[in-house]
């Protein structure tokens, strides 16, 4: 059976969404892409987690063709294709309703990174979309929530965005979006604020550096390295989510936390200078 070892790596984290409380009865899913090949590895649509085994998952090119499989991919396939061919970073990506990251997106609010849990896993706030407009709504909806998680992460504000198609081999090519300048570095993302600004639409974010983005009014979408590490993010989040709801009941004026304890926690976990954890 194609890709067996991603196969299984996707049912892995699809059922820790479920082991982790993160998911209600058939919401959420998660995917995974094999890189080399252009091979994207997703949960079917509309199977009961307690039936759902690796032979079920579904393996689509990068445009949601389907190239192995019997069943349904999830209905959810055009946002997290769009995000593999738009972020060549990720690994993998994944779907939740959970509760209280949910209800930040239902609020249309960014998470402000309010303490070091945040600052670990994240570096910033974890921005939300811009709403849907109508036509997006009646239009290829899927394929429109992930291009407002893209242009949330070009800084691209709200202009709108041309699909401009590349020709040649489907892997490994970039970006697909035309857009107005702005592209993810480490100088820009480097300066990430902790608490969002009014202009925080026109920044840039890195994926890796910030990999959930919450949906205006639906939902969050997290995404990692791995499917392992994508399903991590997503429950990192959610605990972060939640502390972040009830430090802001307790104080509705809270500080994030300084830009040098966001870096402090950041940079230990993470790229050169990272030095959590054992030596290997
Ligand atoms: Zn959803």
């Amino acid at each position: 059976m194609l890709l067996q070892s991603l196969r299984e790596q996707v049912l892995e984290a699809n059922l820790e969404l479920v082991k982790r409380g993160l998911v209600l009865y058939t919401f959420g899913n998660a995917s995974g892409i094999d890189r080399q090949q252009g091979l994207v590895v997703i949960k079917p649509s509309g199977v009961d987690y307690d039936d759902l085994r690796s032979e079920h998952m579904v393996v689509t090119d990068l445009d949601g063709n389907l190239v192995d499989g019997t069943l349904k991919p999830s209905s959810d396939l055009d946002t997290h294709t769009l995000l593999y061919r738009e972020f060549p970073s990720i690994g993998a990506v994944v779907h939740t309703h959970s509760e209280f990251a949910t209800s930040f997106a239902q609020a249309g609010l960014p998470i402000p990174a309010f303490g070091t849990t945040h600052a670990d896993y994240f570096y910033g706030p974890i921005p939300c979309t811009e709403p849907l407009s109508d036509a997006a709504i009646g239009g290829r909806y899927v394929h429109e929530t992930g291009l407002a998680i893209v242009r949330r992460f070009r800084g691209l504000g709200a202009s709108p965005l041309e699909i401009v198609p590349i020709p040649g081999p489907e892997i490994d090519r970039g970006s697909t979006l035309a857009l107005g300048g702005n592209s993810a570095g480490l100088s820009s993302w480097r300066s990430a604020a902790a608490r969002p600004s009014a202009t925080d639409h026109l920044q840039p974010i890195d994926p890796l550096a910030v990999p959930a983005c919450l949906v205006a009014g639906h939902a969050p979408f997290v995404w990692g390295r791995t499917p392992h590490q994508a399903a991590h993010n997503a429950v990192v989040l959610e605990a972060i989510a939640r502390m972040a709801f009830r430090t802001l009941t307790l104080k509705s004026e809270a500080e994030a936390v300084s830009q040098a304890l966001l870096d402090r926690h950041y940079f230990r976990k993470h790229g050169a200078t990272a030095t959590y954890g054992q030596p290997t």
